[in-house]
């Protein structure tokens, strides 16, 4: 199986390549990056923020226009909501393989606090790694250190380490093999 990231214009630039690396090797799959040609859809003009659902169906229709299989990532620096969530870091459909990654709120400026592209860098290769294995078929995990929890603030991404937990790994590697035999 093969990941494609899609970086949109607006997100910071310079980063895509390591988040890819990084997140390639937590994962273990191939990952491509390139520019994003999805229309962002869906933005609140009151709330300021991307409805994070209407997004996946802009990449749905994107994926179905151009046929591709493979899992769209798309990365974007406005800010996300979905139905009954003031805001989410991502989002994921799993049947259609795509899902969507806001880099909003994952700099330390956002909290007041001094930049780090270290620390950016690593919590976007944890929500695109966790919204990534759900495209593989990856549920959420309670192991609070494991990429496949749902972290609901920063200080819950921060707790989480950048490796699945073992038994995560065991259903990524059985979805990896799965997905193979299809090819
Ligand atoms: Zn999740
Ligand atoms: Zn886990």
């Amino acid at each position: 199986m093969h990941i494609h990231i899609f970086w949109d214009s607006l997100s910071p630039a310079g980063l895509q390549m390591p988040v890819a690396r990084s997140i390639s090797s937590v994962l273990g799959v191939k990952i491509s990056v390139s520019e994003n040609n999805v229309r962002i859809t869906g933005l609140d003009m009151t709330r300021k923020q991307v409805d994070a659902q209407s997004l996946l169906d802009s990449i749905q229709a994107y994926k179905h226009r151009h046929g591709i299989d493979d899992p769209i990532l798309l990365v974007v620096h406005q800010d996300l909501f979905r139905d009954g969530n003031s805001f989410v870091f991502g989002l994921a459909r799993e049947s259609v393989g795509a899902g969507v990654v806001s880099t909003s709120r994952l700099n330390n400026e956002y909290y007041g606090r001094r930049g780090s592209d270290d620390d950016f860098i690593d919590r976007i290769v944890k929500e695109g790694a966790h919204e990534i294995g759900h495209l593989i078929g990856l549920p959420h995990c309670q192991d609070h250190e494991c990429v496949m929890f749902r972290p609901d603030t920063l200080d819950e991404l921060d707790r989480k380490k950048k490796t699945l937990c073992p038994a995560c790994r065991e259903l990524l590697d059985q979805r990896l093999a799965v997905h193979l035999d299809q090819c």
